[in-house]
């Protein structure tokens, strides 16, 4: 959003002149300052510039590894509508809770809410990674045998 504005000043003094840009030069009164009649038009644009603000907070414990409390909000880029949208999101560790809410900024509409126990949340991601590590491991476990077995002679 960006709205300009054009001021015209007079082209010999610079007087500020309350006199429209559109005005057909013929049409021009003299400066009241000093009587020229040649303009200056200084255009300004105003634009619109919401600032994007983040502020993250954490809770560290000694002897925690991780912050028993984590709380993010502010401006975030939600990926799904790829649009500014509000992020309030909180890692509670000591309450077990997991809340995330992005919300429109312009039209203040809920686009995603979300209110779990911080272990299902946890447990849904390290259970995909655990299961892609053990694939892995079998793989090269048989990888290894079938080696194993091109390369003996005894067999
Ligand atoms: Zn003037």
């Amino acid at each position: 959003m960006s709205v300009s504005t054009i001021t015209v000043l007079c082209g010999s003094c610079k007087q500020q002149l309350g006199e429209s840009s559109q005005l057909p030069p013929r049409e021009r009164m003299p400066c009241p300052n000093c009587g020229a009649t040649t303009r200056i038009f200084k255009m300004e644009a105003h634009v619109k510039v919401t600032p994007r603000v983040k502020s993250k907070l954490k809770h560290k414990r000694p002897g925690f590894k991780k912050p028993i409390y984590e709380q993010v909000s502010g401006d975030d880029l939600y990926r799904k509508t790829g649009l500014w949208s509000k992020l309030f999101r909180v890692i509670d560790r000591q309450n077990n809770r997991y809340k995330e809410e992005f919300i429109n900024s312009e039209t203040g509409e809920v686009l995603r809410s979300v209110d779990e126990p911080l272990a299902r949340h946890v447990n849904r991601g390290s259970a995909r990674k655990i299961g892609g590590s053990d694939e892995t491991i079998a793989s090269r476990r048989s990888c290894w045998r079938r080696a194993r077995q091109a390369l003996c002679k005894h067999r």
